[in-house]
Parts: C-alpha cells; structure tokens; sequence
C-alpha cells in the first residue's frame, strides 16, 4: 500500500435481524499504516460490524469497501487471498498440531483451493511452499523457536500470536482481530501491542474490535466508538476517553 492510502472505507452500512437493527448507517476508514480500535459496551453492534467487513455477513444497505473495490458478499477466503485477513475467535487452533503445522494452515488461504480440501490432495512442491511461508510469518511474530511443539501447550499469549502468524501468512495489509486481548495476562497483552506495533510499521494496517479500554488506549491511533449500532465517537484515544457520551455508554448512564 502506498502512505495514506484508504485501505478500508465503511459506507453507511445497515444490517437488520428481523426486526433489530445491529448495524445503522455505520461508516469508519482506515488507512495505510494505521490501527483502528472499534469499541462499545455488550451488544453495541461490534462484531456485526467485524463480520460485515470480513465478508462473513452481508450488509442489508451501504458499501463495504477494500483499496477501491465494493467486497460486500466475497466470502472470507476471497478476502484473505485479496490482502484482508482476519482471526477467527472461534476458529480455534489445532491443539495437537505444532506451531508450524497450525500457521501453514494459514497459508492454504493464499490459494485458491478449499483450506481442508487442500490440505488433503497438497503435492510435495506445494507442501514445501507452505511450510516455508509459515516458518517465515512465525520467525515475524518472534515464534521462530517454538516451531515443532504442540499449539496446545503454548501459553494463552503465545496462541494469540500463533493465530495472528496464521492471519497473516495469506500476506495481509489489513489485518482485523476479534477481541485479541481477551483473557490475557498484563505481560502477554504488552507482548501483543509491541507486535501489533511492529506490523503497523511493516505497512500492515490493523482494525481490532475490543472490550479492554487500557489496551485499546496504549496502543491504537484511533477509535471509533459504537453503541445501538451506531457511531457515538470517534477520534484520538485520549480525546474519546474522556467524551460524555462515551463515558455515559459505558457507565450505562
Ligand atoms: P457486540 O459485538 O458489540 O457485543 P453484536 O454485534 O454481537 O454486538 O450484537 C448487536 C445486536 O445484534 C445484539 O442485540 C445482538 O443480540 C444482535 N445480533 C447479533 N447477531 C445476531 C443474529 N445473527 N441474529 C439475531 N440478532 C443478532
Ligand atoms: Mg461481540
């Protein structure tokens, strides 16, 4: 991406379920070389909005829209091979597979076979490439060492990254988590933002939807904040945290 480039534009999106309205008119950007936190109390509306932009949900109205084209309904993995890739909170890990093993599944999305149907029918050449793009992303995420143990005995922390290495060995420039601080400890979430960091300044943008406000605060150049599926602030972390309305979301006021 070049500097300042709009990598994701969000026009005006609406996505109704019967009779409630999730998402309404919600709009935000991102731009090159940029973290973007959406945050908001229970139900505001987040991760309809995060499955509206990573093509598992469609939008009844408005526009989603990737470095200039419309993606509303490409699914997940057109996305991913397109440069928009995301963490799946409940797509977990395999526990039983190692690191390497876990990451090279990541980077199935980058062809245009089925992950688990590839994963079956890979020729040697193929699985050669794949192991080695994941080797790659998981020396990137400082997981360079752990290649050969077992993702389930790796710490909380260290999962998190796993994922984030898997994400991006479809070769991202927009990354977008769901609720990565969630559960962890005070060390692993600097961990977590001192990478995060170092991927905003390789040129990845990332839009993050999270509950933890301190780590939201530290680390992102913007929020946008959401309650009633709708956009109640927006700006700089220090300018948000201290808007009225905001504090009235969340106090509940
Ligand atoms: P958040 O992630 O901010 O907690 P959600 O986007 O999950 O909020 O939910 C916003 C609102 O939309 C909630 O009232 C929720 O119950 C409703 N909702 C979300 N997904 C669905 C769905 N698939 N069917 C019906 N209602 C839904
Ligand atoms: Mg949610």
């Amino acid at each position: 991406p070049k500097p300042n480039e709009r990598i994701l534009d969000v026009r005006k999106v609406t996505r109704r379920f019967g009779g409630l309205v999730a998402n309404r008119e919600m709009s935000l950007r991102v731009d090159a070389g940029e973290i973007l936190a959406v945050i908001g109390p229970n139900g505001a509306g987040k991760s309809t909005l995060f499955n509206l932009v990573s093509g598992v949900d469609v939008p009844n109205e408005g526009d989603v829209i990737f470095r200039g084209h419309r993606i509303n309904g490409r699914s997940p993995r057109e996305l991913a091979a397109e440069g928009l890739s995301r963490t799946f909170q409940h797509v977990k890990l395999l526990p039983d597979m190692t690191v390497l093993e876990n990451a090279a599944i990541g980077a199935h999305l980058r062809g245009h076979k089925g992950v688990f149907a590839s994963a079956l029918h890979l020729d040697g050449e193929d699985e050669a490439r794949l192991l080695a793009e994941a080797r790659r992303q998981l020396e990137r995420v400082g997981l360079g060492h752990e290649l050969d143990r077992t993702a389930g005995s790796l710490a909380l922390g260290q999962q998190r990254i796993l994922e984030i290495a898997r994400a991006l060995c479809a070769d991202p420039c927009l990354l977008l988590l769901d609720e990565p601080a969630a559960g962890l400890r005070h060390k692993e979430k600097q961990a977590l933002a001192e990478l995060l960091r170092k991927l905003r300044a390789e040129g990845v943008a990332v839009l993050l939807v999270e509950h933890d406000m301190d780590f939201v605060m530290g680390l992102v150049d913007r929020v946008v904040v959401m309650e009633f599926g709708q956009r109640i602030a927006e700006g700089r972390p220090e300018e948000v945290q201290r808007d009225p309305a905001v504090l009235r979301a969340y106090l509940g006021g």
